[in-house]
């Protein structure tokens, strides 16, 4: 797949002056960019104090839909999500899918594909796919459709050749599994170990043979107990990279907490549905009827079904349980792109994508650039 074409709506030289966290920390200055940045001027500072904020924009590596689309419908859905997001600080996404008989899959796919190329105007960049499902644990499905299977090496292949897929999510634990871990290892596709009931011992397996980091940690995984650990473990105990929702319903703040002091480069995700956006009250999400209320979307039983969440929330909520506003940003951008080996994003340094966000001291947004270009209400 070639390089994303730039779109030529970065406009000319800008500037903003704020309060920059840059790779060595806080800088207060001002940041110079066209469709790339140029430059970072200024002087280091502790922190933003009551100034402007200017942080990287936020990388999300797990999107289902937002502002009531879902990258599983038809025609036009992609630009959707990818407006909802952008409006909310995701500068880029991953556009993932979940359990669905390969047609609906290849149908999804095939829509996000010219969208890797050509970003659409207002929207975040696409990056690719992650595919969450159908290669689950029937086990351990959460919202996920019924629709779960063992996978095979040329089902992803088929659907890469669509539309790149950078993450495939899976249960190590389902037959032939390990060796499929191997093979999109070889591929340079990043496994993680989700929607599992792995054993500590299966989990680590998948690590040993490539498995790179874990889906929404701590929900639809094996959890802790004390002889028999389960996938958390395999992944407090050995991972370098997570996935978790910062939406403080999927995961109570302790175990955030626990998390980032034992997966420092862990990235925070929204795994959000469709319902991201919307006003609250009934909807469909994942083909089942669903209420948004309270800052959850749950089925009639109670299970959470996606979230509503945004990376903008996601931040504030990071920054409310006690963590540093330099640490959460580059939780919900540096180290999501750092994983996908994209190190030209996330990150606010000469030569990287110009893709900002800039906030008020109260951390509530107050513009966004993608490549440059300033996403209008
Ligand atoms: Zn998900």
């Amino acid at each position: 797949m070639a390089d994303p074409e730039p779109s030529g709506r970065g406009g000319g030289l800008r500037s903003l002056p704020g309060v920059v966290l840059t790779p060595s920390g806080w800088v207060h200055g001002q940041v110079d960019f066209t469709e790339r940045i140029l430059a970072v001027h200024g002087g280091p500072v502790h922190g933003p104090g009551d100034a402007q904020v200017i942080l990287p924009g936020f990388v999300d590596l797990h999107v289902h839909g937002g502002g009531g689309a879902d990258f599983m419908d038809a025609a036009g859905a992609v630009d959707t999500v990818a407006r909802h997001h952008a409006l909310h600080g995701t500068t880029s996404l991953l556009a993932t899918t979940v359990s669905a008989p390969f047609v609906d899959l290849e149908r999804a796919v095939t829509e996000v594909g010219p969208r890797l190329r050509l970003r659409a105007p207002g929207c975040a960049r696409v990056l690719g796919v992650h595919l969450e499902g159908p290669f689950l644990n029937a086990g351990k499905l959460g919202a996920q459709p019924d629709a779960v299977r063992p996978g095979t090496l040329e089902e992803v292949q088929s659907l890469d050749a669509l539309a790149r897929v950078r993450i495939v999510t899976l249960a190590p634990e389902l037959p032939g599994h390990l060796d499929l871990v191997r093979e999109l290892a070889r591929a340079r596709i990043a496994v993680q170990v989700g929607h599992t009931l792995a054993s500590y011992d299966e989990a680590l397996s998948a690590l040993q043979a490539g498995a790179r980091g874990f889906t929404h940690l701590f929900n639809c995984m094996s959890g802790i107990e004390q002889r028999a650990p389960g996938a958390v473990a395999a992944a407090l105990a050995h991972a370098e990279h997570a996935e978790i929702i910062p939406d403080l319903v999927a995961v109570h703040p302790g175990a955030i907490r626990a998390a980032l002091r034992a997966i420092p480069r862990l990235h925070f995700v929204t795994d959000a549905c469709a319902a991201s956006g919307m006003p609250d009250g009934p909807l469909t999400i994942f083909g089942k009827l669903v209420e948004k209320k309270n800052g959850a979307v749950r089925r009639a039983d109670g299970t959470l079904s996606g979230t509503p969440l945004t990376m903008d929330q996601a931040l504030r909520n990071l920054v409310s349980i006690g963590i540093p506003l330099a640490e959460a940003g580059r939780h919900v951008s540096t180290f999501a792109a750092d994983y996908l080996g994209l190190f030209d994003r996330g990150r606010i340094a000469a030569g990287a994508w110009a893709d900002l966000v800039v906030l008020s001291p109260t951390l509530e947004l107050e513009a966004v650039y993608v490549e440059g270009e300033r996403i209008e209400r």
